[in-house]
């Protein structure tokens, strides 16, 4: 799939408003839709009809929708977002380190919930390694190892460029506080989350425009950061 316009969405949700919202949203934007009530007609819809990207909602009438997530995941590598009421930091945290592309928390904006499909549609169709990219004036040429601001070249130690980098690879996606820590200094320090805050902080003073109101690298606050799209 290369054109997010003819991509298949499967919408997964019990509440019938909100799956023919969604539904209405997903249609006007240009995709096709899929729609499931229950977990089992998830996993059912998604093995006959192989949806792009599965919305997903997690209170689900037959069982909790983190368990279609494990299951999709034993044989299955499709975009998931997680549609929650939840906005309990720790159940997404669980949810992206099960394999769960990024999360939409309800009540959501329809602008916002398309961009993140786009971007997880985007990401699944080239899963390899992009060599450089651009994110407003900044320009990061992974291989390289250059950044720039405005054409000025930004000198970021090593950390701070892995720390870039990582975000870089996963654009758009919410990289979480442990996955960092894991990457950057290793399974020793998974829970040592200012070490991370302390390099965003060095990271953002170099690279952002205005470091007091940061638009490159968002905060999820509790979850981790995103580089912005
Ligand atoms: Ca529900």
């Amino acid at each position: 799939m290369t054109t997010s316009d003819l991509a298949t969405i499967l919408v997964v949700e019990d509440e019938i408003s909100i799956r023919r919202l969604l539904g209405n949203i997903l249609e006007l934007s240009g995709f096709r839709v899929l729609e499931a009530d229950s977990a089992a007609a998830a996993l059912k819809t998604a093995r006959l009809r192989c949806p792009d990207l599965v919305l997903l909602d997690l209170g689900l009438p037959d069982d909790d929708g983190s368990r279609v997530l494990a299951e999709l995941r034993e044989w299955n590598a499709i975009p998931v977002i997680v549609l929650s009421a939840r906005s309990e930091e720790n159940e997404k945290v669980r949810l992206l380190e099960m394999g769960a592309d990024d999360f939409v928390t309800k009540p959501f904006g329809s602008s916002e919930l398309i961009a993140r499909i786009k971007a997880a549609l985007r990401r699944s169709a080239s899963p390899d390694n992009v060599p450089a990219l651009s994110v407003g004036p900044l320009k990061i040429d992974l291989v390289a190892r250059q950044v720039t601001l405005q054409g000025e070249a930004v000198v970021l130690a090593r950390k701070e460029f892995g720390l870039l980098a990582l975000l870089a690879r996963h654009r758009g996606k919410v990289v979480t506080h442990s996955t960092l820590l894991r990457e950057l200094w290793g399974p020793v320090h998974a829970n040592d989350v200012h070490y991370v805050r302390i390099l965003i902080q060095k990271l953002r003073g170099k690279i952002e425009p205005d470091p007091g109101a940061p638009s490159l690298i968002l905060t999820e606050l509790g979850v981790g950061y995103r580089l912005a799209q």
